[in-house]
């Protein structure tokens, strides 16, 4: 028997993090007698920043290593994951591995009555909100936590790795125990006992919050199923088409690379408030990824496809509160501000005023524990005009 646990992660700033947790789920299965081994995902490319990628552990108490390596060592997914974590609860939108083959849900590989676990702050009703249902049962569980940047030097030590680690044994003690993590934990740091303690809370939690979705819960998922050309519909040799250039002035009126959609790389997104904005222009000439779009009235749209969540523009917007990074939970499409702000202007400053309060939050960086200290984004009153 082989039980499989699934990590996903951001590129850069998670990888450390989730390479970490799963060597150290093959460690504590090992030194329960167990063999095991851990891998990450061919097809990612976790240099990129942000972009969803995955990390495997294998755990097997009947195989050889030999036999389970012959098994899952050239796997380049896995369908049957008994327990998944989720290292960022934006993820659970979906997720696209690098070379934009299609964005799958998050529980896509989930086994029948496997268990999701996300570090979250929300509830599960709001992550249900983005998860597809499946034909089968299935359990999510969450700790609560913000995306950890453990995969950086750093923000190395808010303790998410031992409470991953916490959080696996409570949805798989096949896997790995709870007091198996505290011991290896214990060994590894002698004279520090609160490493041990925060992957037992996490534990605590992940028991406390388990909860089966029944069969019919959770949103019909929007995307088709992948279909990868056939050998004999390859073109000879490499054939990268070129891009069409073009120009207009108009949301999404320049040109872009249609294979580099960046829908799912982000864990915020800016939302930026039209009315005080000076066309200074700085957003437009400073974005990396050219997500922004003239628009005959002097403004710049943003396109949300091609965005990848950086953070950059509400960096260099010189004015203040007119580009605002929000929780990327809370959206629902991807649609052009610029058009729905020409519309209804006031309508459209009172919904970006309301997804900053309600989405603009800092979370205290506190080493093992999940203690938020929110900070609300000041209400701007709308500019006339
Ligand atoms: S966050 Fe701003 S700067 Fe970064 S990719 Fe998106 S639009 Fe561009
Ligand atoms: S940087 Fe800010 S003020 Fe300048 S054009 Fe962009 S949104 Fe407007």
């Amino acid at each position: 028997m082989i039980r499989r646990v699934e990590i996903n992660y951001r590129g850069v700033f998670q990888k450390r993090l989730a390479k970490k947790i799963g060597g150290d789920v093959v460690r504590i299965a090992s030194q329960m007698g167990k063999v095991g081994f851990s891998n990450g995902r061919y097809s990612d490319a976790p240099e990129r920043s942000g972009i969803p990628s995955k990390y495997f552990a294998f755990v097997s108490s009947d195989l050889s290593e030999e036999e389970l390596e012959a098994e899952c060592g050239a796997e380049l997914d896995i369908d049957q994951a008994d327990v998944s974590i989720v290292l960022d609860d934006t993820l659970v939108k979906g997720v696209e591995p690098w070379a934009w083959s299609g964005i799958r849900p998050i529980n896509e590989n989930l086994r029948d009555g496997g268990t999701l676990v996300v570090v979250t702050r929300r509830t599960h009703e709001d992550l249900l909100k983005h998860i597809p249902g499946k034909p089968r049962g299935w359990r999510l569980a969450t700790y609560e936590g913000s995306q950890s940047f453990s995969g950086m030097w750093v923000f190395r030590d808010d303790f998410t790795h031992e409470r991953t680690l916490g959080a696996i044994a409570a949805a798989a003690p096949d896997v790995m125990t709870i007091e198996a993590v505290e011991a290896c934990l214990n060994n590894r740091h002698p004279n520090d006992p609160t490493r041990a303690e925060a992957a037992r809370r996490a534990f605590d939690e992940v028991v406390e919050k388990m909860k089966t979705v029944v069969v019919g819960t959770g949103v019909e998922s929007k995307e088709a199923a992948i279909v990868l050309p056939k050998w004999f519909e390859f073109g000879e040799g490499t054939v990268v088409a070129a891009v069409p250039r073009g120009f207009e002035m108009r949301p999404s009126g320049q040109s872009r690379n249609q294979q580099y959609k960046r829908g799912t790389t982000r864990s915020q997104r800016p939302i930026i408030r039209f009315d005080l904005c000076t066309k200074c222009a700085l957003c437009w000439l400073e974005c990396p990824d050219e997500s922004f779009d003239p628009v005959p009235d002097g403004l710049y749209d943003v396109n949300y496809t091609y965005c990848v969540g950086c953070g950059k523009c509400a960096q260099v917007c010189p004015v203040q509160e007119c580009i605002v990074m929000i929780d990327e939970l809370e959206f629902d499409d991807e649609s052009s501000p610029w058009e729905t702000f020409s519309k209804d202007r006031h309508a459209y400053v009172t919904w970006a005023e309301d997804k900053k309060s309600l989405g603009r939050l800092i979370h205290s960086y506190v080493p093992g524990s999940a203690d938020p200290q929110t900070v609300k984004g000041e209400r701007i009153p709308p500019k006339h005009g």
